[in-house]
């Protein structure tokens, strides 16, 4: 099932979500309605902040469902290490219609849980390290604008406020 997306403002967006400690159908329910909104809106990753569940699960596919073998679910992800940096243009589905360049770390190492609880492991580095980063992020009350400079994210902040104003947003 398709769920809403909410964008910001919203106050899930901005809560630090809880441990999942519960491996269950309702889980497991979630996170298939977080790949399906994914896919349809569509992006490259969503947690389920975004769908107004304030629980560490995130969702990643940065071919956008066009290649098999790129799902990744991840219960609990913990960036354990990093090295490098990137620096790429960055949206949000929680975002829409605005972008900024942000810096990331180059290569992360990801240790979480599938949906059964089990541990699981991931060396992300380019575009993927860059989604695991994001949707780390969002678990922790995070929106990219928090890491974009005070100028740009207060011109965005401003556009968002008109766009509110207008029904827009
Ligand atoms: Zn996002």
């Amino acid at each position: 099932m398709i769920r809403p997306i909410l964008t910001y403002g919203a106050s899930e967006l901005e809560t630090k979500s809880s441990p999942i400690t519960q491996f269950d159908g309702q889980l497991k329910t979630l996170a298939q309605d977080m790949l399906e909104t994914m896919y349809a809106a569509p992006g490259i990753g969503l947690a389920a902040p975004q769908v107004g569940v304030n629980l560490r699960l995130i969702v990643i596919d940065i071919s956008g469902g066009e290649r098999k073998g790129h799902q990744i679910i991840f219960a609990n992800p913990e960036i354990t290490e990093q090295e490098g940096t990137q620096k790429s243009e960055e949206g949000c589905l929680s975002v829409p219609r605005f972008m900024a360049v942000l810096e990331r770390p180059g290569r992360v190492h990801v240790v979480g849980q599938d949906l059964e609880g089990h541990p699981q492991e991931i060396d992300a580095e380019g575009l993927l390290a860059r989604a695991f980063c994001h949707e780390i992020d969002h678990l922790d009350g995070l929106l990219y604008l928090n890491r974009v400079s005070a100028l740009k994210r207060d011109l965005i902040k401003i556009k968002i406020r008109k766009l509110v104003r207008a029904g827009e947003w």
